[in-house]
């Protein structure tokens, strides 16, 4: 895969020092203007119906997700471009509550609808457009976004994957609005434009797959005991011995699922199964590679079709999907826009990392220096990997993780009476 970002500029709306607020409804008028003359400037994005506008929707007690009055613009903007089917969508998750794989089934997603509802993400709320979840083809809106499947099987050389897992209806979409909102996250340290591609356009096994939830089960009455298995795990994780079954490490297992691809040309003899682990921590120290090969394979072929747009303030310690009240724990930045979600996260890092630095030192970190090190994260996560996954994705796949421009688009003025 080479680097596919015909348009590869960020543009960054700044908000620091401004009193921005999103609830504030003179903000989100000024919101709304930058964000379209921004989003008229994009000259490389083509749209192609339909348009799913991918955002996360927070949890029911949380206060600091993202709120579709900030989002107007790209309506707008939708509309001017003539697109008429759009919808906004998330796909179900693989822990518990509203939003959970288990308490949303294929004929009852009324949990997942009535929270979206009340958030305003659905077509009465300030956008107009249906919600529809994307793993649960019933709600699929006849006539403007339809899909069959809860996921569909993506093939090819992904990384640490041969096969990775889709959400049907995110691989349905013609066009994507990758709506983020950045934060910190246990598992993954950094949450931003990729992880709501990769996390947010898995299905529920593919979410597993990257949180190392899924593991081979293997059926001695059908192994053949040929070892190819073993032979192929790139993780070291079954060992076998010649004229015996294949062991397997469960903590060295990634859960890539190799060895279920060459069992499968052997004796069938394996299965992935998914209920024996219960550790969230697992494969914390790799997570963003995973986080890398996921977002990678599920934008697909659609680089030009993709629109990230994230949202840097109300940055907290935990990810949206913590069901607390939850306080900030750096300075409002801003909004970052551009095609290349890779290059967005990059840049995102430096400027919380700047957050950071200027709450300890008293002045600003630059660029260069946020390149060098010192990683900041370290004092939330201790085996951080800072960027080291960055060029793992570069020397992967050949993608670019640093901008060519920043534009920045000041957004100096004091929201209310003005
Ligand atoms: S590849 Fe399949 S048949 Fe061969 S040893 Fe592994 S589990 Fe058994
Ligand atoms: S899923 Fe199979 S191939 Fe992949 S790491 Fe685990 S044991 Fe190895």
């Amino acid at each position: 895969m080479k680097d596919a970002f015909t348009d590869n500029t960020i543009r960054f709306i700044d908000l620091r020092g401004t009193g921005f607020s999103p609830a504030d409804k003179n903000w989100q008028v000024k919101i709304h203007d930058a964000m379209l003359g921004v989003l008229q400037d994009m000259k490389c994005l083509e749209l192609k119906e339909p348009v799913l506008l991918k955002p996360h929707i927070g949890e029911p007690k949380g206060a600091t997700f993202i709120i579709p009055q900030t989002s107007t613009a790209v309506m707008e903007f939708l509309g001017a471009k003539k697109i008429k089917r759009t919808v906004c969508g998330d796909s179900t998750v693989a822990y518990s509550g509203e939003r959970g794989y288990k308490e949303n089934p294929h004929n009852d997603c009324a949990r997942y609808l009535k929270l979206a509802a009340q958030r305003g993400w659905d077509a009465k709320g300030p956008l107009g457009t249906p919600f529809i979840i994307l793993d649960r083809p019933a709600t699929s809106t006849k006539g403007i976004y339809e899909f069959t499947g809860e996921e569909v099987f993506l093939k090819g050389d992904f990384g640490r994957y041969r096969e990775i897992r889709g959400a049907g209806g995110y691989q349905a979409a013609g066009s994507i609005i990758n709506i983020a909102h950045m934060t910190l996250h246990p598992v993954a340290h950094f949450a931003c434009a990729i992880k709501n591609i990769a996390m947010g356009g898995a299905s529920y096994k593919g979410k597993l797959q990257m949180h190392q939830h899924y593991l081979p089960g293997i059926d001695e009455g059908k192994c053949l005991q040929c070892g190819e298995c073993s032979a192929h795990c790139p993780a070291q994780a079954l060992k076998w011995e010649a004229g015996d079954y294949p062991k397997l490490d469960e903590k060295s297992c990634i859960g890539c699922g190799e060895c279920l691809s060459v069992c499968n040309e052997q004796g069938q003899a394996i299965t992935m199964e998914t209920a024996r682990i219960a550790d969230w921590m697992r494969g914390e120290d790799t997570m963003q590679n995973r986080l890398m090969d996921y977002a990678a394979g599920l934008i697909g072929n659609r680089w030009s079709n993709l629109l990230n747009i994230a949202h840097l303030y109300n940055i907290t310690r935990n990810c949206d999907c913590f069901d607390i009240v939850q306080k900030p724990i750096v300075n409002d930045i801003g909004i970052l826009i551009g095609m290349n979600p890779f290059a967005i996260d990059f840049y995102a890092r430096y400027l919380i990392s700047n957050e950071m630095w200027k709450t300890k030192n008293k002045k600003e970190l630059t660029y260069d220096e946020f390149k060098k090190g010192p990683n900041l994260l370290k004092q939330y996560f201790k085996d951080d990997a800072g960027t080291a996954p960055y060029e793992y994705l570069k020397k992967q796949y050949g993608i670019q993780y640093e901008a060519d421009e920043i534009k920045t688009h000041l957004c100096k003025t004091a929201a209310s009476g003005q």
